[in-house]
């Protein structure tokens, strides 16, 4: 197979070739040179190389060099340069680059081909000795750190010995003689910690770099940054050798990072950040401080121009917003790389709208592009207004990824992950964040540098995440020691609480209060069009009025799971709960029942009342008793005296009742059938709640749910019970026109899946209890699944979570299989799903497929449900 593709005047092999071989960066290397854009010449290193790199045990296959020399011959006869040359010597880059952009994590190295010879020649060529001594040294530094392992830190301080000696504070103030005693003292630096030469040949250098590159795959921060992001199934990362063109040459030259338009609202408008005299990394590293693109015609006028020529070329060519980097050499912009951008969820929905308004894209495309997931973003929090006027605001910073964030202050990335996983809201506070940062910062509530510009490496990866941050707070003064930050003349530490404003990059003391957001404007736009094109239907699990609207408002279409426990929690009504649970006979039991019934009818009613004619699956009580008892004996003495029993009678019952695996045992279906009167008084609740709003001219449409059916005599029998308690309590009401209930049963045990077409002779329809289901269909109790979890998810064993996304191999086959069987008894069975899956994009997907009617899912989710069962059925 082909290893090597170059890109460049004589040729564009890799135009057309995917991601997949090429890596993003040298794909788009390569389409950019062929759409005609200015990009310096080089070639790619298949990520097919990388993965034989590995598989024959970290050795360069046979021939690679080979290719490699080939395509340095056409690049050096296309330049007119030759790799080592002591007179006009070519330098190239050599850059990491997977189908998937990994921003920081892989490693680059620039101004690779300079040694001794080479840099004199540099400097003659380009009469510019301190430009050539510079190079040499970041190219010593580079390679000693990315190729060598060595400790930067050996490098900074040679550095700092120069300055000294100086008397300057910038390294730009460095005098050329200057530059050229610090590249002696980096090779000597070098040549102590690795105890060789610093390479003098190019073309050993070329190589060590190359499988440097192929190395950065496998680092630790590589694979957990792959590992938070979900990313599976790649070969590994291309490399790109890429002739150097040089934004370190003077005030004229410079390099820039920018996106097409603004990544965090979206807004039509050209958005990055320079710096004048600099070379790539030096904006990344957040170093010194950019200024921003639109200052730039103050500095070169045409330059910004023929950027914005760019923007529009790209955005054309791709009809995607871009992320970009350039590099301006004495007055001459270089693109050196485009990719699509990173953006917020509040971004990608502007930015697909304004697209299908502009024509770049059409409708379905919009409603593909913006990743459901990101909805969450437009559906967090945000600060309350009033709150946010009265705040006590201590600095601004920028506003590097929207949201409102609240926490304590953690000051190194494991504290944030450990005080987080201890269930803390924390707030992360660093000078600048690394790529070692990432799982602190993923645990984080929001992030918060005093350093470090828009497209620092905080702001980015906080934006892909959708994760609050303030950047380049400058004025917060951070001690990691004494894990203290002062701003103001005031300080704060790992107990103090702050407020960040990701939107306006305000920073502010204490808790601000937060408040919900709206659907509107083209959210509510683009949630439209999703529902032009879904053909699954959306409903929602909700046990309250106020959940229930609030479901209505993001869409939902129904409810799908209405948890009558949660209902008796309540301080006024858990009372009667227990004194149910603890009745000796049917008698007392039913005396107590009759004291709930008001409630839950009341609580029907009012939900009824909020759906307004949709339909409500309200599951009969579902959870084994001894969770309404308390389990400490100072609070079973308070509970004794309420009820007048003694606590030894609490304590004994609550022993009975205790069970060595409560989710396998008497609850469910299994408590109606031993406590009928419990159904009763439930159902009783629902019917004279539908019968009230029916008086109310409201109308109610109730499904009863009977749930973790394992056989159909259960359901038969239950489905007896219900239907005979609806006649008396219609009969008892003296009601005579007619209710729409219908009765049907959840599917969470795997022998309902087996035997479903027995149980659907009873249904009138189904609901998929997937939380239940993964946990009998694995042998995975949900509670105590966290203790291996991480570690089957960390070995591979599972991909991801199973009580996350629905695990479609497996438990999949058992929904199917229920479908299927379902249907051939009912050909118009009613199937949905209700738990954690009906809310997840990857579970919907597989929900559509298997010929689901509705999905139900958390208020919040509905309108992520709504777009990813848009994008399933397109
Ligand atoms: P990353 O993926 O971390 O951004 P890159 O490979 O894009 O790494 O390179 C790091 C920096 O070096 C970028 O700012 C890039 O623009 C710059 N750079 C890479 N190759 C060249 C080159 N041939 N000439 C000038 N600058 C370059
Ligand atoms: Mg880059
Ligand atoms: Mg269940």
């Amino acid at each position: 197979d082909k290893m090597v593709y170059y890109f460049g005047k004589t040729k564009t092999e890799g135009r057309g070739s995917s991601k997949a071989i090429l890596g993003g960066k040298g794909l788009n290397l390569a389409e950019m040179t062929a759409i005609g854009l200015p990009v310096p010449p080089g070639f790619t290193i298949t990520t097919a190389v990388c993965d034989a790199y590995y598989k024959s045990g970290e050795k360069m296959p046979k021939g690679l060099m080979d290719e490699v020399n080939e395509a340095v011959k056409t690049l050096e006869k296309e330049l007119g340069k030759k790799f080592g040359d002591d007179a006009n010597p070519l330098l190239v880059s050599v850059r990491s680059g997977a189908a998937v952009s990994m921003p920081g994590m892989m490693n680059t190295i620039l101004n690779l081909g300079l040694n001794d010879a080479a840099t004199e020649g540099l400097a003659k060529a380009t009469k510019n000795e301190r430009f050539a001594y510079d190079a040499y040294r970041r190219l010593i530094n580079m390679f000693g750190d990315v190729v060598m392992g060595m400790d930067h830190h050996q490098f900074e301080k040679a550095f700092d010995d120069i300055k000294k000696k100086y008397k300057v504070s910038e390294d730009t103030e460095v005098p050329a003689e200057g530059l050229k005693q610090l590249c002696e003292s980096y090779k000597a630096v070098y040549k102590k910690s690795t105890g060789e030469d610093f390479p003098q040949d190019p073309i050993k250098q070329l190589e060590l770099s190359i499988m440097a590159v192929f190395g950065s795959w496998n680092t630790a921060r590589a694979v957990r940054y792959r590992e938070i992001e979900g990313i599976r199934g790649l070969l590994g990362t291309a490399v790109n050798v890429q002739s150097m063109v040089y934004g370190n040459m003077g005030d004229d030259s410079g390099t820039g990072v920018a996106f097409t338009r603004n990544p965090n609202t979206g807004e039509n408008k050209f958005f990055g950040e320079f710096l004048i005299n600099a070379q790539g990394e030096d904006v990344v590293a957040g170093i010194r401080t950019p200024q921003p693109v639109a200052e730039m015609p103050k500095w070169n006028r045409a330059v910004h121009k023929e950027l914005i020529a760019i923007k529009k070329t790209l955005e054309d060519h791709y009809a995607e917003m871009q992320d970009i980097e350039f590099t301006i050499e004495r007055g001459t912009l270089y693109m050196l790389q485009t990719r699509t951008g990173k953006r917020t969820g509040v971004a990608a929905v502007k930015i697909a709208c304004d697209m299908v308004k502009e024509k770049l894209i059409d409708q379905k495309t919009a409603v593909l592009r913006v990743p459901a997931n990101d909805l969450t973003q437009l559906l967090l929090p945000s600060f309350k207004p009033t709150a946010r006027n009265a705040a006590d605001v201590l600095t601004r910073g920028l506003p590097a990824s929207p949201g409102a964030s609240v926490g304590k202050l953690a000051f190194s990335a494991e504290e944030a992950r450990e005080r987080a996983d201890a269930g803390e809201k924390v707030i992360l506070v660093r000078k600048e964040t690394s790529p070692e940062d990432v799982d602190g910062m993923n645990a984080a509530a929001g992030i918060l540098t005093s350093t470090g510009g828009m497209t620092s490496h905080a702001a980015v990866v906080a934006r892909g995440w959708g994760k609050c941050c303030v950047a380049g707070a400058g004025e917060v003064e951070i001690n990691e020691k004494s894990k203290k930050i002062k701003v103001g003349g005031r300080t704060f530490g790992v107990k103090d609480i702050i407020s960040l404003d990701g939107t306006t990059g305000e920073v502010m003391s204490g808790e601000v209060e937060t408040q919900e957001p709206k659907l509107s404007g083209d959210f509510a736009k683009l949630m439209k069009w999703a529902d032009e094109y879904r053909t699954l239907a959306i409903r929602t699990n909700a046990d309250s009025p106020a959940d229930s609207k609030r479901a209505r408002d993001f869409g939902a279409e129904g409810i799908g799971l209405c948890r009558t426990e949660h209902m008796f929690f309540d301080p006024e009504r858990i009372t009667h709960m227990r004194s149910m649970i603890l009745a000796q006979d049917e008698k007392d039991r039913r005396a107590a029942l009759k004291k709930l019934l008001p409630f839950q009818r009341k609580d029907f009613e009012g939900i009824f009342k909020a759906m307004n004619g949709l339909p409500v699956t309200i599951r009969l009580l579902d959870p084994p008793l001894h969770e309404f008892l308390p389990h400490e004996s100072a609070s079973q003495k308070i509970v004794a005296k309420e009820l007048g029993v003694s606590a030894n009678e609490i304590a004994k019952r609550g022993e009975a009742l205790h069970e060595s695996n409560p989710m396998l045992g008497h609850r469910g279906c299994r408590l109606s059938v031993t406590y009928p009167e419990i159904l009763e008084m439930q159902v009783r609740a629902i019917v004279e709640a539908a019968i009230n709003c029916a008086g109310k001219k409201i109308k109610a449409q109730p499904e009863i749910m009977i749930p973790l059916v394992g056989t159909a005599n259960e359901l038969e029998l239950l489905r007896g019970k219900v239907e005979q308690t609806i006649e008396e309590t219609k009969t008892a009401k003296k009601f005579s026109g007619t209710l729409d209930i219908s009765i049907g049963t959840m599917i969470e045990i795997p022998r309902a899946c087996l035997t479903a077409n027995d149980i659907a002779a009873h249904a009138d329809f189904f609901s998929f209890g997937t939380n239940d289901l993964t946990q009998m269909t694995f042998g995975y109790s949900r509670d105590d699944v966290n203790t291996f979890l991480p570690d089957y998810i960390h070995q591979e064993i599972l991909e991801v979570d199973p009580f996350q996304s629905l695990d479609t191999s497996g438990v999949g086959q058992l929904v199917e299989m229920g479908v299927a069987k379902g249907r051939s008894v009912k050909k118009d069975l009613k199937v949905g799903i209700c738990g954690e899956h009906g809310g997840d994009p990857a579970s919907i997907t597989f929900c559509h497929e298997a010929g689901l009617n509705y999905v139900s899912c958390s208020p919040f989710r509905v309108p992520i449900a709504r777009l990813a069962a848009a994008q399933a059925a397109l």
